[in-house]
């Protein structure tokens, strides 16, 4: 009887043993399959703009240098190439240095319609479209949070030049909103762009990630900007929401804690 007893209960811990190893297997796997598809998609992104700069570089040996106007055209490509390097390079830094917990914020307040205008006017010089209009919406003039600036700032820019990427060709109509809700401030920013399919919504926010039409597209990015604008909110402790209509447009919402002096401002009544 005890043998017996003693078989199945060491039998069972055997089983036990190897659901634990398969299980440590899986997770091994799924994380070198990770490990692949990350260092596939740096590569990739990297790939695209060194072999622009190799092409110019060729053009440039194959006589183009020796016409001054073709000399700085590609030139001038090439630096646009290097900067979209440099660009790619610094965002996976950012990346990299968040999900390994290296990012320390630093706190101030600041008046957030200010930095939103701010971003408005370096954004209106790049975009260089006649039809644009960017708009702030705001129930009072100054609206003070509290936050990590710089980082809120790359969110800013993030979602507005997305905004301005996907706008609408004719008529670019871009609204930026903010509102003091009762415990937060709210921020909007809304395109009256292409808009995302439902089915690709969920995945907006993954590295790399880009809807198919957006990947042929000249002036897509690498597909890293949501990701950033996702992790400096959550280190902000706050969540990110997105509503979209398929060729209609799209509208990102997030909250940010009032600065302790916008708290003090308006005293709750008796
Ligand atoms: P990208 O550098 O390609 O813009 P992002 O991470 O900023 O990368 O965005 C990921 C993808 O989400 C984009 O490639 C695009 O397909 C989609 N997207 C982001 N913002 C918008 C928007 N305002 N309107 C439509 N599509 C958007």
């Amino acid at each position: 009887d005890y043998d017996t007893d003693f078989s199945f209960k060491e039998l069972g811990e055997k089983m036990h043993e190897m659901n634990q190893k398969n299980a440590e297997m899986d997770m091994m796997m799924e994380m070198e399959n990770y490990r692949k598809e990350y260092i596939g998609n740096v590569s990739h992104e990297l790939k695209t703009p060194l072999f622009s700069i190799q092409g110019y570089i060729e053009t440039l040996r194959d006589g183009g240098v020796e016409d001054l106007n073709v000399r700085d055209k590609y030139l001038e490509r090439i630096d646009k190439s290097v900067e979209r390097l440099l660009n790619i390079v610094k965002d996976l830094d950012m990346i990299n240095r968040f999900e390994s917990g290296q990012i320390d914020l630093k706190f101030s307040s600041f008046d957030i319609n200010h930095l939103i205008q701010e971003i408005f006017d370096l954004l209106d010089l790049e975009a260089e479209r006649e039809s644009m209009t960017m708009q702030l919406q705001t129930t009072q003039s100054q609206l003070f949070v509290f936050a990590d600036k710089q980082k809120i700032s790359q969110v800013l820019i993030n979602l507005i030049s997305n905004a301005v990427k996907y706008a609408n060709r004719e008529e670019a109509q871009i609204i930026v909103a903010t509102r003091e809700g009762m415990k937060n401030i709210h921020i909007s920013i809304e395109d009256n762009g292409m808009g995302i399919k439902p089915e690709n919504l969920p995945r907006i926010f993954e590295r790399f990630y880009r809807v198919e039409s957006s990947r042929n597209r000249k002036d897509g990015g690498s597909g890293l900007g949501l990701a950033i604008v996702k992790h400096i909110l959550e280190a902000h402790k706050q969540p990110i929401n997105v509503e979209s209509v398929y060729l209609s447009g799209t509208k990102f919402k997030f909250k940010l804690d009032k600065s302790p002096q916008e708290k003090i401002k308006k005293p709750k009544l008796p």
